[in-house]
């Protein structure tokens, strides 16, 4: 059973995470402008990894006998300044989406619900390999600078991501 604030609080983040795929769907649409179908297509497959982090939240309020709220989301952008500004934008979500896991976690200790531990380390080790990644494509952007070749070429290699969702097993 959550407690009433656990739960008000998985909801906020069903919201975050949904939140969070819009912005990268604002993000592919801004590539697909640029004409970099790589870095689109990279965008996508993040889009993916956002639903599937708000599904897990939602199956998990489920799980735990709670209901789950839905909430309005937020405009996001589709126009960035250059590719380095998009991602530097992605990087700053991902610092504030980390934000509110850890929150999440400190008020499951609080309100002592350690039945949502399993699935918050989960979550605090997913926004590591979040905030890595980006902060990846941000030092390539930053290496290639006004490259045009450069950035042709970082674009055929960000096409090859795959979405591959993570085994219930390796959730826990
Ligand atoms: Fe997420």
């Amino acid at each position: 059973m959550l407690s009433p604030k656990m739960q008000a609080a998985l909801n906020e983040q069903i919201k975050n995470e949904l939140n969070s795929a819009y912005i990268y769907l604002g993000m592919a649409a801004y590539f697909e402008n640029e004409s970099l179908p790589g870095f689109a297509h990279w965008m996508r497959i993040q889009v993916q990894e956002e639903l599937f982090h708000a599904s897990k939240f939602f199956d998990f309020v489920y799980e735990r006998d709670g209901e789950v709220d839905l909430f309005a989301l937020d405009q996001p952008g589709v126009v960035y300044d250059s590719p380095l500004a998009a991602f530097e934008a992605a990087y700053k979500h991902e610092q504030f989406i980390s934000g509110t896991i850890n929150d999440l976690y400190a008020l499951a200790m609080e309100e002592k619900d350690y039945g949502s531990r399993p699935l918050l380390h989960w979550f605090i080790e997913e926004q590591v390999e979040e905030e890595a990644s980006a902060r990846d494509i941000i030092d390539q952007l930053k290496l290639v600078s006004d490259s045009k070749m450069g950035l042709y070429m970082l674009d055929k290699q960000l096409a090859a991501r795959t979405f591959t969702p993570p085994t219930a097993e390796a959730a826990e």
